[in-house]
């Protein structure tokens, strides 16, 4: 068993080996979420909550789906109606959400930290869904899933990865687990957007898109992160889309073969023009939507047994 967490808080606290323990266990469900009876019974008699403190249209619906294929009770707490509207504090609602005996909780929150100090309160495993602009692990990892199908492998490969680096979790923890198992990793974007303090990450970063694509297996294009600036990062998005949005001219010096992702939502003709994305040669967006059930689903299951291990050996 060689996944040894009992929080998925980040891509940061893990081994390459848990990575590709996560990731080959996903197959398993991709397989099972193509075939007619998508039900299974690892998570029976188990509570998954799902608590988003700000707003998800693809996480969500995966993780809900996730734990629900898995034989999970899933229960989605609606944030706007709840307490926390009424003043009370993020550890007052993990408190009392605690005492109702929680197995997994998936946690969205708009502050960096946000997920692991809940999970210090709660005696549940706790999955980060995304936190401010720290992490986002199960975005990684449905990523890496997808380029390890795409490409045969997960190690050394030309990765760019594109847009507003400075405001994403999602460039994060791709750059975190991509550097784990041993890719080149490029970030291209504005100075505003790429501090050069990336490169102390160990990437390369790029100001000149077309430099910085070239020979690239992989380009993944990221949302500007509009709610999460506070001033002008761009001078406008026109300009902006005619030097960093992918179009056809950009992707021809990547290399032949080269995959095109985004986590979405995407702003077509911003960061992306819409023919690539909808582009099924090029194109794998809609592959990592598929992915993230899968790995959802790998990932509370490998929580889930060693939280029974855990409870197997207090009691
Ligand atoms: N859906 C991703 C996230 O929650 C990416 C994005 O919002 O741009 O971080």
């Amino acid at each position: 068993m060689s996944f040894r967490q009992n929080h998925l808080l980040g891509i940061e606290p893990l081994a390459p080996d848990e990575i590709t323990a996560i990731l080959d266990l996903a197959e398993d469900y991709v397989a099972l979420n193509r075939s007619d009876n998508k039900n299974t019974d690892v998570l029976r008699g188990l509570t998954q909550i799902n608590m988003f403190f700000e707003n998800s249209t693809r996480t969500q619906s995966s993780f809900e789906i996730a734990g629900q294929r898995l034989g999970a009770h899933v229960m989605n707490m609606a944030m706007q109606a709840s307490s926390i509207k009424k003043g009370e504090t993020l550890i007052d609602t993990a408190l009392t959400l605690n005492a109702m005996h929680p197995d997994l909780l998936v946690v969205r929150h708009p502050h960096s930290g946000a997920v692991d100090l809940l999970s210090q309160k709660v005696n549940c495993a706790v999955l980060n869904a995304g936190d401010g602009r720290h992490e986002h692990p199960t975005q990684a990892l449905l990523d890496a899933l997808t380029i390890r199908r795409a490409k045969g492998r997960l190690h050394r490969l030309n990765i760019a990865i594109c847009g507003d680096i400075a405001h994403s979790r999602v460039a994060r923890s791709n750059l975190l687990l991509l550097h784990k198992m041993e890719n080149r990793v490029k970030l291209i974007g504005p100075p505003t957007l790429v501090p050069s303090a990336f490169a102390e990450l160990g990437c390369e970063v790029y100001e000149d898109m077309q430099e910085g694509l070239k020979g690239a297996d992989v380009v993944m294009m990221l949302r500007l992160q509009k709610e999460r600036m506070d001033g002008g990062f761009i001078p406008s998005e026109r300009e902006y889309y005619h030097r960093y949005g992918l179009d056809q001219a950009k992707l021809s010096l990547a290399a032949e073969d080269a995959i095109v992702m985004h986590p979405g939502p995407m702003n077509r003709g911003v960061e992306i023009d819409g023919t690539i994305a909808d582009d099924i040669n090029r194109s794998v967006i809609q592959e990592q939507v598929e992915m993230g059930v899968a790995v959802r689903m790998a990932a509370m299951e490998l929580l889930a047994r060693n939280l029974q291990e855990r409870r197997a050996a207090a009691a």
